[in-house]
């Protein structure tokens, strides 16, 4: 099969460490509970450009593109890689373009077949059609919306659980809370050497 990953909050943690930033950056006092929407402008009143500022410098001041992936992590993909295809695909804008390539070629190389960036210059496709058009058949995914329109284009999706996806289910959907739950999925419906 050919399997779908996205990066961030799935292979490397991006929303609670960018909170703990934003709180001691803007004087915010949000804990894990309070990320009940992925989209953070919402609960401060800044503008989807405002955000994206704050992530840039919280990527620049955290060095958040040498940020090591877990071993836990690395292992389970070579795990998956042993009978599948990986492809990384994410909404990243097309300015962490090179930092993420080089990221998961340090992190990650030769275990998956290529990365995609969609929603940006590039690519200009939303998730699930790039999905469709390639032929994926799993996505694992954190995004309640990009969830959705896989599961209703007949993308299984393995929603990586979070704050901000409660709520999200459905026939193509299997919610899954570690990463040795996703491995225990691969096990079952494919025969993944554990
Ligand atoms: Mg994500």
């Amino acid at each position: 099969m050919k399997i779908g990953i996205d990066i961030d909050d799935v292979l490397i943690d991006f929303c609670y460490p960018f909170a703990e930033f934003h709180n001691q950056t803007y004087g915010t006092n949000w804990d894990k509970d309070d990320l009940n929407t992925y989209r953070l402008e919402d609960l401060t009143g800044d503008t989807w450009d405002e955000m994206q500022l704050k992530m840039d410098k919280f990527v620049k001041n955290t060095d958040f593109f040498n940020k090591k992936i877990s071993p836990e992590i690395k292992k389970s993909l070579e795990m998956i890689n042993q009978d599948h295809e990986v492809y990384l695909i994410t909404g990243r804008p097309d300015h962490y373009r090179e930092g993420t390539l080089c990221w998961a070629k340090n992190n990650l190389g030769g275990l998956y077949k290529d990365v995609f960036f969609v929603y940006g210059n590039i690519e200009k496709v939303d998730k699930w059609e790039f999905c469709v058009n390639h032929g994926i058949e799993v996505m694992i995914e954190d995004l309640p919306e990009f969830a959705l329109k896989c599961r209703d284009a007949g993308i299984k999706v393995l929603l990586f659980d979070h704050p901000w996806n409660q709520g999200i289910k459905g026939k193509n959907i299997c919610r899954v809370k570690s990463w040795s739950d996703i491995l225990q999925y691969f096990v079952k419906s494919s025969g993944v050497r554990a």
